[in-house]
């Protein structure tokens, strides 16, 4: 079956990034959300990118207006029936996401792929509370989506080889490099990734070093674009230990546990550079 109209559910930061490079590769995208003004802003949000895009001459402008007349916002998710696949980017949240799954399934043709971007919710559970788990599949983009080249593939228990296949397909078409990984906790770039962030937090909660000594290490030392608590304030220290929760309810191992700095810092609402202060101040 050729994928030509793809569904989007969430327009939030994830959901518009995605709907933004499924329309700049041609495809007919459906953009879902919960209330009229999220749509407004991922439009927004996309309107803008797009329009960066062009003024660095990456696409005309004629590329940009046809980009977004092939977005269409929609708030019924009856709308979706008409997709040939679809992604879902809503918040991290099991009992949101399992509502969405179940209801897509429900909607959708029986033939239809159902992705989700989750990072750390095990695409197993969500396959199982369809009647296609062989066509439920993690599809796992990066923050900035236009920017950033991978996605992650994420192969549930049940998902069959021509489920793969479709995905990784579709990331080429995307101009995306799609890397297979099978669903565990934090799949591959959070269970390796936050553990780092979670250690460089211990060796400021223990008076190793301060916040800017640790990135200047990962910085100069490991040429990272950003050291890890610039990078854990950036993404949000909510988000970094909800991840450290997952991955240490999920593996039970306690070299996982999340740094006790972390939690209280959330705890005091200090969640990084979107409440104005985490390891620094924003
Ligand atoms: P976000 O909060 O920016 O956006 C979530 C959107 O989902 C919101 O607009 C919200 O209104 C919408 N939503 C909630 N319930 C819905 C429902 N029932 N139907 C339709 N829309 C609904 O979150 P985000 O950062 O875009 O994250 C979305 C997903 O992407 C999460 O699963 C997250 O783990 C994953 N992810 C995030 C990042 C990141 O860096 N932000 C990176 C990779 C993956």
């Amino acid at each position: 079956m050729a994928i030509e109209i793809v569904g989007v559910v969430g327009a939030g930061t994830m959901g518009n990034g995605i709907a933004h490079v499924f329309a700049r590769s041609g495809f007919r995208v459906l953009l879902c959300d919960v209330e009229q003004k999220f749509l407004e802003r991922g439009l927004a949000t996309i309107g803008k990118n797009l329009e960066r895009e062009a003024s660095k001459g990456k696409i005309t402008a004629a590329d940009k207006n046809a980009t977004l007349g092939r977005i269409e916002a929609v708030l019924k998710r009856e709308l979706l029936a008409k997709c040939d696949f679809v992604i879902e980017a809503a918040t991290e949240k099991l009992a949101v996401k399992s509502e969405i799954f179940r209801e897509l399934d429900r909607i959708c043709r029986p033939d239809v792929i159902l992705a989700s971007n989750t990072s750390s919710i095990s695409i197993t559970k969500l396959a199982g509370l369809t009647k296609r788990p062989d066509k439920v599949i993690g599809m796992h983009f990066f923050n900035p989506v236009p920017m950033m080249k991978l996605v992650e593939v994420v192969r549930g228990l049940a998902t069959s080889d021509e489920t793969f296949q479709a995905v990784r397909d579709l990331a080429f078409k995307l101009e995306k490099t799609p890397v297979e990984v099978n669903d565990s906790p934090g799949f591959v770039s959070n269970r390796v990734l936050m553990p780092l962030l979670n250690e460089a937090m211990f060796a400021v909660m223990e008076g190793v070093a301060t916040p800017e000594a640790v990135d200047e290490v990962f910085k100069l030392g490991m040429a990272h674009p950003m050291g890890p608590l610039t990078l854990a304030d950036f993404i949000g220290l909510d988000v970094c230990l909800d991840i450290m929760r997952v991955l240490h309810e999920g593996l039970g191992d306690p070299k996982y546990r999340p740094c006790p700095l972390l939690v209280k810092m959330v705890d005091a609402g200090r969640t990084g550079r979107k409440s104005g202060q985490g390891f620094y101040k924003y």
